[in-house]
């Protein structure tokens, strides 16, 4: 990606010297997500263009200096199935590492696909090899995850373990969750599987509602066919009046918030998690909305490595009744990726996918 609004061109580079401790990875599928689009959109500050996007990435382990092992410290060997942990740096020294424990809001953190240029190497998934640099977190896919699975939950799978921590669900909860992309669908999913005695979806289209259900929705509701009182009215009817215990945002849209708080009952939580980009600002009565209702409300910036991990096992557990291989609707060779991005942006699949060797 030479530079934003400009179209993604194909580029040759060597293969990399490996340090001891560095491997490359023979990428099976990367996936073009919602950062992406705002990537190539020019919405995140500090991106040293030209960048490999792919943030998300799997593959096989194609080879390694020295003697590598995976976070549990199981040695590898080349031909593993892996998937590492995007972000690859965090400093560990700061006030957001050390007292805050706050590691997503490190200065210096740095992401694979993200904030690397493409002059320092592979540090990007839409590329048929990536680099990764000695004390990247590394895991094995376990065998009941394939590739498709791992890629279809991606990014928004990470996320989504986040959003259930934040959210601190309570058995028996009703949540809400806006928006029925990526993200919103894997939190669907966990929140069933966190407990939540009711889990419901608003976005569109339908198709995507359809797989909302199919995720663990309990019930869907249309935000293009209904208005932002008919979408309360629904809630309230769905909780005896009360409104829902926790609303998670993961729409992106000032308006979204707005709804959301109107949406969580008295003394509920509010998890913001699409807000990922500035999409403006929202207006709400602090008032009516958040003093008097009591309403505890929860940024979701970023995800640890922990969220990583427990992805995996979530993938492993889950992977056979959730059908995250199904998010990830269409994919696209290297030559097909502006229209994989054209796709993304005007978000007309839930995900496309990216195998930079078809
Ligand atoms: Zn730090
Ligand atoms: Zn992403």
């Amino acid at each position: 990606m030479p530079a934003p609004h400009k179209p993604v061109e194909i580029r040759e580079f060597a293969e990399p010297d490996l340090p001891t401790g560095g491997a490359l990875l023979r990428t099976a599928f990367s996936e073009v997500c919602g950062t992406d689009v705002h990537l190539w959109h020019g919405r995140l500050s500090g991106v040293p263009y030209p960048i490999i996007p792919g943030h998300v990435t799997t593959g096989t382990l194609d080879k390694a200096r020295g003697p590598l092992a995976d976070v549990t410290g199981a040695p590898l060997r080349e031909g593993d199935r892996l998937a590492f942990f995007d972000v690859h740096r965090t400093c560990g020294r700061c006030l957001a590492c050390t007292v805050h424990r706050t590691p997503t809001r490190c200065p210096s953190r740095r992401v694979y696909g993200i904030t690397d240029s493409a002059t320092e190497g592979l540090f990007g998934g839409w590329s048929q090899k990536v680099y990764l640099e000695p004390g990247v977190i590394v895991a094995k896919l376990p065998d009941a995850v394939t590739f498709e699975s791992y890629i279809g939950g991606g990014c928004g799978l990470l996320t989504s373990v986040h959003i259930i921590d934040r959210a601190r669900i309570t058995m028996g909860d009703t949540v809400v969750v806006q928006g029925a992309g990526a993200v919103g669908m894997s939190t669907a999913a966990l929140a069933r599987r966190a407990g939540a005695g009711q889990v419901i979806v608003i976005g569109a289209p339908a198709d995507r509602l359809a797989l909302s259900r199919d995720m663990g929705a309990d019930a869907v509701i249309d935000i293009e066919k209904t208005t932002p009182e008919e979408r309360l009215e629904s809630v309230l009817a769905l909780t005896g009046g009360i409104g829902a215990d926790v609303v998670v945002e993961a729409a992106g849209s000032p308006r979204a918030f707005e709804e959301g708080v109107r949406l969580a009952r008295n003394g509920g939580a509010y998890v913001i998690a699409g807000h990922y980009t500035n999409a403006g600002d929202s207006t709400i009565n602090a008032h009516e909305h958040i003093n008097r209702k009591h309403l505890d409300i929860r940024g979701c910036w970023g995800s640890e490595s922990a969220h990583f991990l427990r992805a995996l096992r979530l993938l492993e557990r889950y992977g056979g009744e959730v059908p995250w291989a199904r998010i990830g609707a269409r994919t696209y060779g290297l030559r097909d990726i502006n229209d994989a991005l054209g796709a993304a942006a005007e978000l007309s699949i839930p995900k496309a996918l990216v195998d930079p060797w078809r």
